[in-house]
């Protein structure tokens, strides 16, 4: 006889173990199926690998910038095996903490592929068995993968994608990016920062190309201060291998040869075929279609996270995850506004931002009001020798609130959930004390003069 549990979770990505934890949390049974690594991308080849190497990169430039802070050093080096070594330990750390974590929610994990055979139904495949399994409800959090290039053949080890560029044995001489959003750019100053002659070429205007201009100009300005080559608005036509080596052609004629040529294009929704072909799930492209409750079109199973191509950040997939696991054990939950999700980019320097762009509200036809604060204006800022970027605020003139906030600049990635409260704030937030001297006084200063109140914003005439 088959297992039976109210809930089953198909991918234990951030949003399949956060759907999991919080079914268990309202007293459901719970089984969560993967088939590869407990944490899906996020743990194993996203957000916190790419966070190790960007840490260990940054820590080595903030040591040749210690002569300008008073420090001698004698040399600084990259050990790229310790970086790597010491990425891998954090990744199967918290990959051991979590499975703990899920265990001691009393939720079974079941190693393998999760095939919906009928609603309420599921087999479970792995190499050497294979499992039923029934389920009330079912929670489908499979994830993405990497959008490729269709005359782009990713080979795995000179063409690359994101993956493999977070595990490479040896620092490359030189990579090719294709792609300046948020991975390419971050992945642009991990290997910068270790010594690798870093390319980035975007087909777009700009760099970061969701984000405001200002945002995209700045970040070309400080990468290329890295020593990293930016093209912007031209497209790769064609790459050729050849001994090791990729010869990438642009749409200018300019070839670049490459030792890696990494494809960062962007990601998109995944749900294997043979795991819904049972059920008549509606789809929007590749993207499982959902509502506001996240329910499918088909009773019962519910879809969270990058498969619903909303937001493609591991937060965005913790705020569906509660809204479904609400939802599949009883409860009435609806999703939030998606601009309320804060995007972060863990540059060199940082980008951050919440609610509305300036250019969507101009697109939108409102009167708004932008201030704005330098960090090299800021004591705390220049005293950590941190003084690049600016964080501007957007104040909707008509409900006299603020509705967006964008910043550049050193652990803005950081600042952005005090940001994020403040968002609908009236002018009431410019009575609020901020300790001084701290880096958060820019958050409140590009407030205050949003709404004409700077006290150290030269008077705008
Ligand atoms: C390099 C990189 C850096 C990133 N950095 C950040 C960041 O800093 N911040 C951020 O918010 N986001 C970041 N992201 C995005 C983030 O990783 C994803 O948005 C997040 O992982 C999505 O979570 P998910 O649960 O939807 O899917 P995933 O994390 O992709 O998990 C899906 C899981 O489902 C499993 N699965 C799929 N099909 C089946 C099946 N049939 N049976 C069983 N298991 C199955 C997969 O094996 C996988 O483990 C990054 C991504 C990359 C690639």
């Amino acid at each position: 006889m088959s297992e039976k549990f109210d809930v089953a979770v198909i991918g234990s990505g951030p949003g399949g173990y956060a759907a999991a934890i919080r079914c268990a949390q309202r007293n459901a049974s719970v089984a969560l199926i993967e088939k590869e690594f407990i944490g899906g991308t996020c743990l194993n080849c996203g957000c916190i690998p790419s966070k190790s190497l960007l840490a260990s990169a940054h820590t080595l430039l903030s040591i040749k910038h210690a002569a300008m802070m008073g420090v001698d050093v004698a040399s600084a080096t990259p050990n790229w095996p310790k970086m790597q070594e010491r990425k891998n330990a954090i990744v199967s750390g918290f990959r051991k903490g979590l499975t703990g974590l899920l265990k001691a929610n009393k939720i079974k994990i079941i190693q393998g592929k999760g095939i919906i055979t009928a609603p309420g139904q599921i087999k479970v495949a792995s190499d050497t068995t294979t499992a039923q399994l029934q389920a009330d409800k079912i929670i489908l959090a499979t994830g993405s993968q990497p959008i490729q290039l269709p005359d782009i053949h990713l080979d795995g080890q000179t063409v690359i994608s994101s993956k493999e560029a977070l595990e490479l044995q040896q620092i490359p001489k030189s990579m090719v990016i294709i792609g300046g959003g948020v991975i390419g750019c971050e992945m642009a100053c991990v290997y910068s920062g270790v010594g690798t002659k870093v390319t980035v070429i975007e087909a777009l205007a700009r760099l970061i190309p969701m984000e405001d201009e200002w945002v995209g100009r700045l970040m070309q300005r400080e990468l290329s201060k890295l020593g990293i080559d930016c093209i912007t608005g031209q497209k790769v036509t064609s790459t050729d291998k050849t001994s090791g080596l990729a010869k990438v052609s642009l749409e200018s004629g300019q070839t670049i040869d490459t030792e890696k040529l990494l494809v960062s294009i962007g990601r998109r929704p995944v749900v294997d075929k043979e795991t819904i072909e049972s059920v008549e799930l509606e789809m929007s492209g590749s993207a499982t279609k959902v509502n506001d409750k996240m329910e499918t079109n088909v009773p019962g199973i519910y879809a969270i996270g990058d498969t619903v191509g909303t937001t493609f950040l591991a937060h965005g997939a913790f705020a569906e995850a509660k809204v479904a696991a609400t939802n599949a054990t009883g409860g009435d939950e609806k999703i939030a506004d998606y601009s309320l999700i804060p995007r972060a980019v863990y540059t060199f320097p940082e980008v951050a931002s919440v609610g509305k762009t300036e250019q969507t509200c101009r697109e939108q036809g409102l009167d708004i009001s932008v201030g704005n604060s330098f960090f090299k204006t800021n004591g705390r800022s220049v005293a950590h020798n941190e003084t690049v970027g600016e964080i501007r605020a957007v104040r909707d003139k008509t409900t006299n609130k603020i509705v967006g906030i964008t910043m550049v600049g050193s652990i803005v990635t950081e600042l952005i959930a005090a940001a994020r409260i403040l968002l609908g704030t009236t002018e009431k937030i410019t009575r609020l004390s901020f300790p001084h001297p701290t880096v958060s006084e820019v958050l409140k200063e590009s407030i205050e003069d949003s709404f004409g109140l700077s006290l150290h914003n030269p008077p705008k005439i």
